[in-house]
């Protein structure tokens, strides 16, 4: 079959829930993925920072295919022999004390609410019921029905109320809105250190160490998600190490925690805080299965011993300076931090679309984010003569008419 027909049965069958580029991909390797019609294309979206590692890892791959031989699931009623060692491996890479394993990112982000609520009854003595979780601007942290709950897009929310209460809204950037805000219930604050969803928005220098000092003077608990800018994408570990002195109390992780072969997502916490979840207050049948263990521990292996947090630094640094020196009539600014790369065009450019056909036309996958931002974040590990490949293929398409 070729791509036309796959797409024919797919737009039949399946909800129109998402908008793809017409590219039907069967098979990948790397930083590349091949379509059903034999074409070869440079990923630059990583499945939104997921293949981190590259797609099909080897090491990755094997693990997978080792674990699933043995056993797969054993649920939490019993334990399993990978799981005691996921925890451990993700401490030591983490600096956490402890941590919560779900599936998909959205989960891990209920899972922090839920515990920030508990915090907040259980120690800091918030009358029940009332607590209240500050979010900003522009977020982006999944699509459950709390979650968007405090989205700001109306595209997100505004046919699928009615609404989870508690959940108060800042502008981003705007430390001093944050504090104004904070009221005797407060409980937490949730961030993204940059917002991928959003355009790849970075706050203003000194943001986050702000809020972690806010926070701590209020006694307010720090999230921060992390599930598309951390494990490496940024150039560091955690994309609030770009701070000096930031430790958020609750971090969120998932999509390249497995290197994009399984759904695997956990909140880091040290033990005064995820201590607070007693058996059976919360849960999840496939959360922290002896697959998604060993396919963690491997995807986290990948990440420290490539040094994947190095390599995104020093080929981002490259990237985002040759993009910057691209002369386009189009580009209102080039941004980023380690492989998180965003082109913003101006409104007059038409949108970013069809700049993101004009790169697939070439054989570049980028999506465009938010109608006016090219989003490049290809997988970790890209080489520079990738980048030097994709290059005057970019310059071209940011000089169309
Ligand atoms: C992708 C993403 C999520 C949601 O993760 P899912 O696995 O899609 O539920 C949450 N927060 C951020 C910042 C993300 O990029």
């Amino acid at each position: 079959m070729k791509t036309q027909q796959f797409i024919e049965i797919e737009e039949q069958y399946g909800a129109h829930n998402y908008h793809p580029l017409d590219v039907v991909i069967e098979q990948a390797e790397g930083a590349w993925v091949y379509d059903v019609d034999g074409n070869k294309f440079l990923d630059c979206l990583s499945a939104y920072s997921a293949v981190n590692q590259g797609h099909v890892h080897p090491r990755i791959l094997n693990a997978m295919l080792e674990q699933a031989k043995k056993v797969t699931l054993t649920s939490r009623a019993f334990r399993n022999d990978q799981l005691p060692l996921f925890y451990k491996e993700l401490s030591e890479f983490s600096g956490y004390e402890m941590s919560l394993p779900m599936n998909s990112g959205a989960e891990a982000v209920e899972t922090a609410i839920k515990l920030a609520r508990k915090w907040a009854y259980r120690v800091k003595g918030v009358p029940r019921h009332q607590a209240e979780i500050i979010t900003v601007e522009g977020n982006f942290h999944g699509r459950t029905t709390t979650i968007i709950s405090f989205s700001t897009e109306p595209l997100y929310r505004d046919d699928f109320g009615p609404f989870t209460p508690g959940f108060v809204t800042v502008p981003y950037g705007d430390a001093e809105a944050f504090e104004k805000a904070i009221t005797p219930n407060t409980a937490a604050i949730s961030i993204e250190p940059i917002q991928g969803e959003a355009g790849v928005v970075i706050p203003p220098k000194g943001y986050l160490k702000k809020v972690a000092e806010i926070c701590k003077k209020h006694n307010v608990l720090l999230i921060v998600d992390e599930i598309q800018t951390g494990l490496c994408r940024t150039g560091r570990k955690f994309a609030f190490q770009h701070e000096e002195g930031v430790r958020p109390d609750m971090v969120i992780i998932g999509k390249a925690l497995s290197g994009g072969f399984y759904p695997i997502s956990a909140v880091l916490a040290d033990a005064d805080l995820m201590g607070l979840f007693q058996p059976g207050e919360h849960g999840s049948t496939f959360g922290g299965n002896p697959l998604a263990a060993a396919i963690g521990r491997a995807a986290i292996g990948v990440l420290r011993d490539e040094k994947l947090d190095e390599r995104a630094n020093e080929l981002g640094n490259y990237f985002i300076e040759q993009l910057s020196e691209v002369p386009s009539k189009h580009v209102k600014e080039v941004r980023g931090r380690g492989l998180l790369i965003g082109v913003e065009l101006h409104p007059a450019a038409g949108g970013a679309r069809r700049f993101c056909e004009a790169l697939k036309a070439r054989g570049i996958l980028a999506k465009e984010t938010h109608d006016h931002v090219i989003r490049f974040a290809p997988p970790l590990v890209i080489d520079k003569e990738t980048i030097d490949w994709a290059l005057p293929k970019i310059r071209e398409v940011l000089q169309m008419d």
